[in-house]
């Protein structure tokens, strides 16, 4: 039967890296064999290390919830962890550097370090902001190599436990001082602190256990995104031991006829001055299609009327804004023989006419 690691560990399944370094140290703290000296302890304690050793590794952790074991490929709580001899008095000064080997890259060589984070530009129209959109881009990045999953050996068996540390991945000095002894622990360097060393190394990737590749994603873009935004694609940047993140920033295109003012649009229409004058309905763009707005008799120049609803979605409320229609209305440059004489005969029918003093 595998074990259930994060039942050990009291953590549910997507607890995130922070989570189950706390757990741990709760556990470990609680059945340290030196402090817990009832004789389940040892065992107990034996078990937390293991999992901690399994979930707190991104690879790891991966392959287990992948199979379900660690079976495959490592074999935690034995060889690549040293964790038999737990029993030495001086566990409790290397507490730190136990945490840094699950939880940090302090001790790992160069390639298996967090990768790093990348960053990608994406312009996008108004129309596009307006309905959300996906956009599938070509990120060039580094990814574990499948060949060798990521380990850079051959062949699995060109893995071996390094001699140095015995596979532990730091060496251990204990001085004699003039109190006792003082232990230290230093990462080893012959495996940089890996605990393995490659005797013949994969030829796909050259024992970098990466490779370079433009890897095709598609990124969801919300619907009501604003100009400057990052989004994150959790993973999405480089590999490493903690793959590195992609951000995408983005950048909104200036429209040709709407302005945005947060959730809502802003456009100028034009409008005759006999439709101010008389009132009527007008076909206004949106972002979506045509729509109609009913202009008042009357309507003064610079009026702004709303259309509710026609604006953007607003990320933060979920309410959608308002296209904001400021009506400009026109005056002829030229008239027609027709026009001027009706106007005129409108001059003298109503002095103090809605064209008063403009003639
Ligand atoms: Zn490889
Ligand atoms: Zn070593």
């Amino acid at each position: 039967m595998p074990k259930d690691y994060y039942e050990i560990l009291g953590v549910s399944r997507n607890a995130t890296r922070e989570e189950i370094r706390k757990a741990y140290k709760t556990l470990a703290k609680k059945y340290h064999p030196d402090l817990n000296k009832s004789p389940e302890a040892t065992e107990k304690f034996k078990e937390i290390n293991e999992a901690a050793s399994v979930l707190g590794d991104e690879k790891k952790r991966e392959m287990y919830e992948r199979h379900g074991t660690t079976a495959e490929g490592f074999n935690a709580g034995e060889g690549g962890f040293g964790f038999t001899d737990f029993t030495g008095a001086d566990f409790g000064f290397e507490f730190g550097d136990i945490f840094d080997r699950f939880f940090g890259t302090e001790f790992r060589g160069d390639a298996r370090k967090r990768g790093a984070d990348l960053r990608h530009d994406v312009e996008l129209t108004l129309e596009e902001v307006h309905s959300g959109t996906a956009r599938k881009i070509n990120v060039p990045r580094t990814e574990r190599c499948e060949k060798c999953h990521g380990t850079g050996a051959e062949t699995k068996s060109d893995i071996k436990k390094c001699p140095d540390c015995n596979g532990t991945g730091f060496i251990r000095r204990t001085q004699r001082i003039a109190f006792g002894t003082f232990t230290s622990t230093a990462p080893c360097g012959k495996c940089s602190g890996r605990g393995t060393v490659i005797t013949s190394s994969c030829r796909e990737c050259r024992g970098r256990g990466l490779i370079a590749r433009n890897r095709e994603i598609e990124v969801k873009i919300p619907a009501g995104i604003t100009d400057g935004s990052r989004l994150r694609v959790q993973g999405g940047g480089d590999a490493g031991d903690i793959p590195g993140n992609l951000y995408i920033f983005i950048h909104i295109k200036p429209h040709i006829t709407f302005e945005r003012d947060g959730a809502d649009l802003l456009i100028e229409v034009p409008i005759s001055y006999t439709l101010a004058a008389l009132g009527g309905e007008i076909e206004i763009p949106t972002l979506n299609g045509k729509a109609t707005l009913t202009i008042q008799a009357g309507t003064q120049p610079d009026t702004v009327f709303r259309m509710k609803g026609k604006g953007l979605p607003d990320m933060e409320t979920g309410h959608t804004g308002d296209q904001k229609v400021k009506v400009m209305v026109k005056i002829p440059a030229k008239l027609t023989k027709r026009q001027r004489e009706l106007l005129e005969q409108l001059a003298k029918e109503d002095k103090k006419g809605f064209l008063g003093g403009m003639f």
